[in-house]
């Protein structure tokens, strides 16, 4: 089995809180356009150290925003799509999945206004990637922004120690620093 490093897309692999929402006409937090796509400082790098390292790579995002109504999930997969093309220019051979979670229980559009077992900070999304991609929970990490990905993560089974919050404002300020304690342990 391999291990993974599970990550959180937005404010992790890409720019979110620091984009200029007014220009990109959405509500504030709800990326689903491939336009306004930026991978992070350090992103793709981080993301080579890992797979170098022999990870399995799997995104795993929430995007309420479906139920919302703000976009489609066919906008959240162009957008992905999008980032993997830019990881791939910055030398990313791949990701070994994408989980979106499309569902938000203050939502109004059916079937996703509901609560899920797949919504950070519950632990669907990576039990559902560790059993189709055969994936070692155990020996994994998760990566990202929030206290829901460290939440998700350990529910998951990760120990908390493997979960790391990334940030400008933390102790790990990206993923490319997550990747190299990663890598080090
Ligand atoms: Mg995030």
């Amino acid at each position: 089995m391999r291990r993974a490093v599970f990550l959180d897309r937005d404010d992790t692999l890409i720019e979110n809180g620091s984009l200029p929402w007014e220009r990109v006409g959405a509500p504030r937090g709800d990326l689903c356009d491939p336009a306004w796509v930026r991978l992070l400082p350090g992103a793709a790098e981080g993301c080579r150290v890992l797979a170098g390292a022999g990870y399995a790579l799997v995104v795993v995002t929430n995007q309420g925003l479906v139920a919302r109504g703000v976009g489609t999930l066919e906008d959240v997969e162009r957008t992905n799509r999008r980032m993997v093309e830019l990881l791939r220019e910055g030398g990313v051979p791949g990701l070994a999945g994408i989980y979106v979670c499309p569902y938000h229980p203050r939502g109004t559009v059916a079937p996703y206004n509901v609560e899920h077992e797949w919504r950070k900070p519950a632990p669907g999304m990576i039990l559902s990637a560790a059993r189709e991609l055969d994936l070692d929970v155990s020996g994994s990490w998760m990566v990202g922004d929030s206290a829901r990905d460290v939440e998700a993560g350990i529910a998951s089974g990760i120990a908390r120690e493997r979960c790391l919050l990334v940030g400008p404002s933390r102790e790990i300020p990206g993923l490319l620093e997550a990747a190299r304690r990663i890598v080090g342990s």
